[in-house]
């Protein structure tokens, strides 16, 4: 028997092609999406006003399969970790952050990431593998199951409320690997994000973070704009190239450029500079002050992430005094600046405190992830 397909991996324009070449009707497909995406549902024979003939024939040659769960931590704080298997010894990690006006979803793009920036353990472990659109999308499909919110998407929808107060309320691709080398595949599944056959989100409530490929941030911008966030880090390329080595490649005049292009059509008329405080490294007031010229044409948010550190870094968190006085001179020239605080450190989904026990084809050990997920 063929391998089923499974419709997850399918964006709306996907699936009706798809059900196309079944001969089937666009509305059927969309019905499927919304039995799907809405419901929640994996089970086609629960899908009651879809044609039984469809259903029996949808269970012979597809399925609707998320990855599957194997650790369901909860904080003290509210914040919820799940780590999920994508296979061949491979976890990635998903991480729910609720706020009083908000519920914020940390998704996972790669399983690993190739492109080794200094400070992050995701980068140290090296790249394993692309994950599909439906092992992204279907972070979303089980974090919205399993925090009982998939009704309340289908009654907000319904009503024709995309922002009314949901369970989970905003996206950021801000978990394991970088969503721009996974292109076609994030563009997937945020298309789900934002479709309302699907979850129905904003674009300015979907938020992309990536290293600063350019080449596909102006695909992203022509292709799916969504709230940017760019992992600036430092204020030179010099330092840019050794702690971020994408630099090397698309040094800080194009990335800012970049940006800049990126606004004309983005939702949201900023993007979000992270910028992680590394002790001695790239915290002095010099850098800061180096930082606000470099991004003087960019209009910008700076969002500090004090360092989390891992065995054998190198680096450490600069001092909570030296970040204040940090965030204080871009304040002081007009950059709304925020420090991310500890969110979930109990049960290591703080973050930099992500802890993905994935295995690592060339060492062959267990790695611990550290992984931004706080998110302002
Ligand atoms: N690959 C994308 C998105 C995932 S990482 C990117 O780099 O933007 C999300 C954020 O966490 C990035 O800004 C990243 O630089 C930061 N980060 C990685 N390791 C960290 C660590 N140990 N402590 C604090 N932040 C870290
Ligand atoms: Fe990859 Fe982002 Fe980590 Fe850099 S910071 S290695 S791009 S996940």
């Amino acid at each position: 028997m063929n391998t089923p397909v499974n419709l997850l991996d399918f964006d709306v324009d996907g699936l009706v092609a798809w059900f196309a070449g079944l001969g089937e009707k666009p509305f059927r497909a969309r019905q499927v999406m919304r039995w799907m995406h809405h419901e929640g549902c994996d089970d086609f024979d629960a899908m009651t006003d879809v044609a039984k003939s469809l259903r029996a024939r949808l269970k012979d040659i597809a399925v609707i399969r998320p990855p599957v769960p194997v650790r369901d931590s909860v904080s003290t704080d509210g914040t919820r970790k799940w780590l999920l298997d994508v296979g061949n010894a491979n976890a990635v990690e998903t991480v729910f952050i609720p706020e009083t006006s908000r519920g914020t979803l940390c998704v996972s793009s790669q399983a690993g990431c190739a492109l080794d920036c200094a400070f992050c353990s995701t980068g140290k472990q090296g790249f394993n593998r692309n994950l599909s659109a439906a092992e992204i999308i279907g972070q979303l499909w089980l974090a919205n199951k399993l925090l009982g919110a998939a009704r309340e998407t289908a009654a907000d929808l319904e009503a024709g409320d995309k922002d009314n107060g949901r369970i989970i309320s905003n996206v950021v691709m801000m978990g394991m690997g970088e969503p721009l080398a996974n292109f076609d595949n994030v563009v997937t599944a945020l298309r789900l994000m934002l479709d309302d056959h699907a979850y129905g989100l904003s674009r300015r409530r979907v938020t992309v973070s990536t290293s600063g490929i350019v080449p596909a941030m102006d695909r992203l911008r022509d292709e799916c704009p969504v709230a940017l966030a760019v992992s600036l880090h430092a204020s030179n390329d010099a330092l840019r190239d050794r702690l971020v080595p994408i630099n090397q490649k698309y040094p800080l005049r194009e990335l800012m450029a970049a940006c800049q292009r990126y606004l004309e059509r983005a939702p949201r008329d900023f993007v979000t500079f992270e910028y992680v405080m590394l002790d001695g490294v790239n915290d002095s007031d010099a850098h800061a002050h180096e930082l606000v010229a470099l991004v003087r044409d960019v209009p910008c948010k700076f969002n500090l992430i004090p360092f989390n550190p891992f065995p054998n870094s190198g680096f450490l968190r600069s001092g909570a005094e030296r970040i204040r006085r940090f965030a204080g001179i871009l304040i002081d020239a007009g950059i709304v600046t925020t420090t991310r605080k500890t969110r979930g450190d109990d049960v290591d989904a703080a973050c930099g405190q992500l802890a993905g026990q994935v295995q690592d084809k060339t060492r062959r050990t267990m790695v611990r992830l550290k992984q931004s997920t706080e998110i302002r």
